[in-house]
C-alpha cells in the first residue's frame, strides 16, 4: 500500500486512535506461561502486532497491544495461550512516571547559514512513526523556517521499513531536492534500528555529519513471522550505526520505557523527539513543536507527555533506570547461568508434580555435567539438558494448562495489560469435544466463559494422577507421544554419558537440544514430534558412529 492509499483508508487501529472508530469489543491477549513459542499464531494471522517475549523458558509471544488491529486473526493459532478480553482498555501508566521538575533549557543546534539541516526518521510502517516527520515539518513551518518532507515506505502499511526526509533551511529555495543526499544527515531519529542499519538508510548517514537517536528496541520485521527463532542481532545491528554515524550516539530502549510510563509503545516515537530537542541536535523551538503536537490531533495529551518524558530521560541520564524498572518476566533464558536454570526449572516441575519429578530431573542433569566437566569440555552441554530435559517433563497437558490459567501470574499480567472490568473467554480445543474441521485440517477451537475457571481449579487439582490408568487425557495419542518423547530422550542422556568424548560433544549438544523444536499444541506439537523423531535418529546414528576416542588422543584432536 502506497502513501495515498494509506492516508485515504489508515489502518483501523489508527482510525481508533482518531476516534473515527468504534472500540473493539475484545481484545486478544497470550497467556505467556502457557505460549509455548511455535510460532503458529503468527503463520496463521500474519500479524506483526505479534511479538517476541524474551522469558526464563526462552521466547514466547506477547501482542503489542498499541499496534494490535484487534481482528483476533491470531486466535487461529492452535493453542490454548489465547484468552479474549471484553470490556476493557488497554491499561495507560503502568509503571512510574516522570517527576514534575523543571527542565534544563537545552542550547539548540543552530540552522546553516546556507543549504539545509536534514532529519532522516527510521522506522516500520503502521507504528505511528511517519506522524513524527510530519510534527518536525509543522513545527519548522510554525518557526517560520523552510522545510520539505518525502515519506518513502516499504511495501506494507504494517512491518514495512519506512524512512522520512526532513529537509529545514533558512531559505526554502537551498532545498534542491526532496531525498537526503548520501551521507549527509544531520540528524538520525532511529525509531528502527533495522532500517536505519539498512543500506538505504546508511546511504543517508556518515560519522562526519550524523548525530543519531536511536531506540534499541529490536521491532518485530516480517522475517519473525517466518521464522519463530529470528535472530535480530540487535548488538550487530545497533554497532553497525554506531559505526557509520557520529560519536557518541543517544541509545535508549524507548519502546519499554513508553510502555512503562504510558502503556503504548506509540509514544515512543515523540520521546525520540523530545529527547533530540534536549540534547540540542533538533533547530527547533520547544514552543513550535509542542504546537504542531496540538495541530496534529491525534493522541495530543499521550505525545505531550511522551516529548517531555523524552527530554527528562535526556536531561537525566541517571533517572533512566529508576523510570524502566525491573523486567517483569525475569531474565531471559540466555542471560541465566547453568545453576539459575537447574534451580529454576527444578522449582517450576515442583510446581508441576511434585518434589521426585525435580529430583529425577537435577539428577540426571548432575550426571551430564559430571561427564562434561571430566572432558573439560564447559557446559554447553548440561545446559541444553538442563533446558530440554526440564521442558519434555513439564509437557503441557490439561493439568498444566488449567494450573497456569488459575495460577495468579495470569490475573496479574491481565490487570497489567487492561483497565475496567473485564469478561474473559477462553478458546481451547479440548479433547472428545472439539470438533475436526476439514477446512482448516485441524480441530475446530471452542469459546469457554469464565465459568471454566472452576474446572481448571479442579483439573489442576487433579495433575498428581497424571500418567497414571486413571488419567483419562493421558490416553489420547498426543499425550503417549510426550511421554514415550521422554523415554527416548532419557535413553539418549544415558547413551551420552557413556559414550561422551570432545569428539562428539558437539553431536550429543545437538542431539540434546533437540526437543527444543517441538513446541506447541495438538496438530502443530504432532508434526513437531515427527520431525523430532526423523531428526532424533539421525543424530544418534551420529553419534554412535563418530569414533570414541582415548582422552589422550581426543585432548590432542580438540587442541
Ligand atoms: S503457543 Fe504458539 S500459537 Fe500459541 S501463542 Fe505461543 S507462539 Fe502463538
Amino acid at each position: 500500500m502506497d502513501e495515498i492509499s494509506l492516508a485515504l483508508n489508515p489502518p483501523r487501529f489508527v482510525k481508533r486512535a482518531r476516534g473515527k472508530a468504534p472500540p473493539p469489543e475484545a481484545r486478544a491477549y497470550i497467556n505467556p506461561a502457557v505460549c509455548e513459542g511455535c510460532g503458529d499464531c503468527s503463520d496463521q494471522s500474519n500479524c506483526i502486532a505479534i511479538e517476541p517475549l524474551e522469558t526464563e523458558f526462552g521466547r514466547k509471544r506477547a501482542i503489542n497491544q498499541s499496534a494490535c488491529n484487534v481482528d483476533l486473526s491470531c486466535l487461529k493459532g492452535f493453542c490454548p495461550s489465547f484468552v479474549t478480553v471484553a470490556g476493557a482498555t488497554i491499561r495507560k501508566k503502568i509503571g512510574a512516571s516522570v517527576p514534575d521538575v523543571t527542565l534544563p533549557e537545552p542550547t539548540l543546534v543552530a540552522l546553516p547559514e546556507a543549504g539545509p539541516y536534514n532529519i532522516a526518521v527510521t522506522g516500520v510502517g503502521g507504528t505511528g512513526v511517519l506522524t513524527v516527520a510530519h510534527i518536525i515539518g509543522m513545527a519548522a513551518h510554525i518557526d517560520g523556517i523552510g522545510a520539505q518532507a518525502l515519506d518513502i515506505t516499504g511495501l506494507a502499511q504494517k512491518g514495512g521499513a519506512v524512512i522520512s526526509h526532513v529537509r529545514l533551511a533558512r531559505k526554502p529555495e537551498t532545498i534542491a531536492a526532496q531525498r537526503i543526499p548520501s551521507g549527509t544527515t544531520d540528524l538520525l531519529l532511529a525509531a528502527d534500528m533495522v532500517v536505519a542499519a539498512s543500506a538505504e538508510g546508511r546511504h543517508l548517514i556518515s560519522a562526519a555529519h550524523t548525530r543519531a537517536v536511536i531506540d534499541t528496541h529490536a521491532t518485530p520485521v516480517a522475517g519473525f513471522i517466518r521464522d519463530r527463532d529470528f535472530d535480530f542481532r540487535a548488538g550487530s545491528t545497533l554497532s553497525i550505526i554506531e559505526r557509520a554515524a557520529q560519536k557518541p550516539a543517544y541509545e535508549l530502549d524507548f519502546h519499554r520505557l513508553a510502555l512503562r510510563l504510558f502503556g503504548d509503545t506509540i509514544a515512543a516515537n515523540l520521546m525520540i523527539v523530545g529527547a533530540a530537542y534536549q540534547l540540542g541536535w533538533l533547530p527547533l523551538s520547544e514552543m513550535a513543536l509542542l504546537r504542531a503536537i496540538e495541530l496534529n490531533g491525534v493522541a495530543v495529551p499521550l505525545n505531550l507527555e511522551a516529548f517531555r518524558a523524552g527530554r527528562y530521560v535526556a536531561a537525566f541520564p541517571d533517572q533512566v533506570e529508576a523510570l524502566l524498572g525491573k523486567r517483569e518476566h525475569g531474565p531471559a533464558l540466555a542471560n541465566m547461568t547453568l545453576a539459575e536454570i537447574i534451580a529454576h526449572r527444578a522449582r517450576h516441575l515442583t510446581a508441576y508434580q511434585d518434589r521426585g519429578l525435580a529430583e529425577r530431573y537435577r539428577a540426571a542433569v548432575a550426571r551430564i555435567a559430571e561427564r562434561e566437566k571430566s572432558l573439560g569440555a564447559g557446559d554447553q552441554l548440561a545446559r541444553a539438558v538442563a533446558i530440554n530435559y526440564a521442558k519434555l517433563l513439564a509437557y503441557k497437558d490439561e493439568y498444566e494448562v488449567a494450573r497456569l490459567f488459575v495460577d495468579p501470574a495470569f490475573q496479574a499480567g491481565l490487570s497489567e495489560t487492561f483497565d475496567g472490568s473485564r469478561s474473559i473467554s477462553f478458546h481451547l480445543a479440548p479433547p472428545l469435544l472439539a470438533r475436526f474441521d476439514r477446512n482448516l485440517g485441524r480441530p475446530r477451537k471452542m469459546k469457554l466463559g469464565a465459568w471454566i475457571l472452576p474446572v481448571f481449579r479442579l483439573l489442576a487439582s487433579l495433575r498428581r494422577i497424571r500418567g497414571t490408568a486413571l488419567d483419562l487425557f493421558g490416553w489420547t495419542p498426543e499425550r503417549r507421544r510426550e511421554r514415550a518423547l521422554i523415554k527416548t530422550y532419557e535413553g539418549g542422556l544415558a547413551m551420552i554419558a557413556a559414550g561422551l568424548t570432545r569428539t562428539n560433544h558437539a553431536c550429543a549438544v545437538a542431539l540434546a537440544s533437540l526437543p527444543d523444536q517441538v513446541r506447541g499444541f495438538g496438530p502443530v506439537k504432532m508434526k513437531a514430534m515427527d520431525r523430532f523423531d526423523r531428526d532424533w535418529q539421525t543424530l544418534e546414528n551420529q553419534f554412535r558412529v563418530q569414533p570414541s576416542l582415548s582422552p589422550g588422543n581426543d585432548n590432542a584432536r580438540a587442541a
